[in-house]
């Protein structure tokens, strides 16, 4: 039981020079609505607070070091489907 979901957050607005939250958890609609509720992430909650909407663009199956790996490659844009839509990383969905 060690796979999790890992999720990419897309911001509707950028907030400071943040405009993605990339995370993961064993319960995904559980940690989803903490973040609405403002109880998970900083950033999400300072998010909320400045009226910025967010959604759940993209989500993996993997480990912690999955995730790791891609908050390690920096470009959280192109593995964004919003921000990428030519889909250059499309392998889950077609
Ligand atoms: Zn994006």
């Amino acid at each position: 039981m060690s796979k999790r979901t890992i999720y990419l957050i897309h911001l509707a607005t950028p907030f400071k020079h943040a405009k993605h939250y990339l995370g993961s958890a064993s319960d995904l609609a559980e940690r989803i609505e903490r973040h609405r509720s403002n109880g998970g992430a900083r950033l999400l909650r300072a998010v909320n607070l400045a009226g910025i909407s967010w959604e759940v663009v993209r989500t993996w199956r993997g480990s912690r070091s999955d995730e790791r790996k891609l908050k390690n490659q920096h470009n959280t844009p192109r593995l964004c489907p919003v921000c990428n839509p030519k889909g250059e990383v499309d392998e889950q969905s077609s």
